[in-house]
């Protein structure tokens, strides 16, 4: 494994740390005290877009159009992770819900792209190529009584002539009520479990599609949660994911863990940019108050930094794995465990160093310690982490 950073990649954390000081926390802090998420035509976003955010990876014809053979090519192939790895931990040091709300794809993108027929990439993903405007899209998962356990979802999809019929209610979606559309999971026949379980695109304005309520939560305002309900509502039959091989075939829940398998070292990620910030806001506090001599300082300090580089490199070795196309099951749900809780433990370490500054509530250490929390809670909490990592541990199946 390569420790280098490429010229490259410390050339967009560079940029990053520009557009995060600049402007990202400035917009988050403002997001936490409206407690808000930043509406949908905040000229932030209009300015993301005019730079070239929020674009889809994806191109017509891309497969055809064959991968570039040079060794600079290939090298950038090979780290992709990794280097977003970097990248997203350095968004999330600035802040962590100003990142999910940036639009863009987001969580389905790799689904569509995996599983998603030429028709289906070319309807849904074509106006993220030059977007002409903010736009977002989700995936809606959890529902009221289906989080960690993701095959008891109970969102039903009934085949009707062309179409299918959903209904169901879906829970804490990311950027929901501001989707163009949302990749809902539905099962086919409850008996069936996982088995049963398929991804529908749901376009916004879909009759049937409504009952959007943003969820109070403790942090990361930024964004939106939303909560949904489908009331027969009506999609097109080319709406499943993958067509109609999709329907016979199956795979609809397995494609969908992937994009949480691949997602952990993600979350891990953002929660060691989130750690690594309150250890800077921490540093700055204990230096401004000449407490740097008190070795009980110094102390915490250091175990807090050296605990945020341990969780680094976890994250750095599931994604270099991703990138050489090597299982990594184990290592992903232990840097997403490792890193949730290590970021969690640098928040509440700079809470306890500030004392009553951190308490009062107007400080970033507050934010970045209730902003933490989630990272132990999205894309399987670290009990199930440790669940899946023991499975695997003494050789039962997942
Ligand atoms: C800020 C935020 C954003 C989110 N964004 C999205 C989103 O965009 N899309 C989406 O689909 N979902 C989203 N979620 C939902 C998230 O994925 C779920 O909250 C998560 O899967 C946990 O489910 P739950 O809350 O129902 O808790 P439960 O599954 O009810 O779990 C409650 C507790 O029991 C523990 N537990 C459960 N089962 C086991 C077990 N087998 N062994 C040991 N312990 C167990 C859990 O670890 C947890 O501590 C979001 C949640 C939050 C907080």
């Amino acid at each position: 494994m390569d420790f280098e950073i490429d010229a490259d990649t410390r050339e967009a954390i560079e940029q990053i740390r520009d557009l995060g000081r600049n402007e990202a926390r400035p917009v988050g802090l403002e997001a936490d005290r409206l407690g808000r998420p930043i509406p949908v035509d905040d000229p932030y976003f209009a300015r993301l877009i005019a730079r070239g955010e929020g674009r889809t990876r994806w191109r017509p014809g891309a497969k055809e159009q064959g991968a570039s053979s040079s060794r600079a090519a290939e090298k950038r192939r090979l780290d992709r992770t990794v280097r977003s790895l970097l990248c997203v931990e350095e968004l999330a040091y600035w802040d962590r819900g100003v990142v999910v709300a940036t639009p863009g794809v987001g969580l389905p993108e790799a689904n569509v792209l995996a599983s998603g027929t030429e028709a289906q990439k070319e309807q849904f993903l074509t106006p993220f190529i030059e977007p002409d405007r903010p736009r977002w899209a989700c995936l809606a998962m959890t529902e009221p009584s289906a989080g960690s356990d993701a095959a008891a979802i109970a969102t039903t999809a009934r085949r009707d002539g062309d179409h299918w019929i959903l209904n169901g209610a879906k829970c804490f979606i990311g950027n929901a009520s501001r989707s163009d559309w949302i990749l809902v999971q539905a099962t086919l026949d409850p008996a069936k479990g996982r088995a049963g379980q398929r991804s529908f695109f749901v376009e916004q304005g879909t009759p049937g599609l409504g009952g959007f309520r943003i969820e109070k939560k403790m942090g990361l305002k930024a964004y939106e949660s939303t909560s949904f309900t489908l009331q027969d509502c009506r999609v097109p039959a080319g709406n499943l994911l993958g067509g109609e091989a999709r329907k016979k075939s199956g795979g609809g829940f397995k494609t969908t863990m992937r994009t949480f398998n691949a997602g952990r070292p993600v979350v891990a990620a953002n929660a060691v940019g989130i750690g690594r910030a309150a250890l800077d806001e921490s540093l700055a506090f204990a230096r401004s108050c000449d407490r740097l001599g008190d070795p009980r300082v110094r102390d915490r300090l250091e175990r807090a930094a050296r605990k945020l580089k341990k969780a680094r490199l976890l994250c750095l070795r599931a994604g270099w794995l991703a990138d050489h196309e090597r299982p990594n099951i184990v290592e992903a749900s232990m840097s997403k465990a490792v890193a949730a809780e290590v970021g969690q433990q640098a928040t509440s370490m700079g809470m306890e160093l500030l004392g009553a500054v951190g308490a009062r509530g107007d400080h970033l250490i507050e934010k970045l310690y209730r902003d933490v929390k989630a990272m132990d809670i999205v894309e399987g909490t670290g009990q199930i982490q440790r669940v899946i990592m023991g499975r695997q541990l003494v050789g039962l199946p997942r």
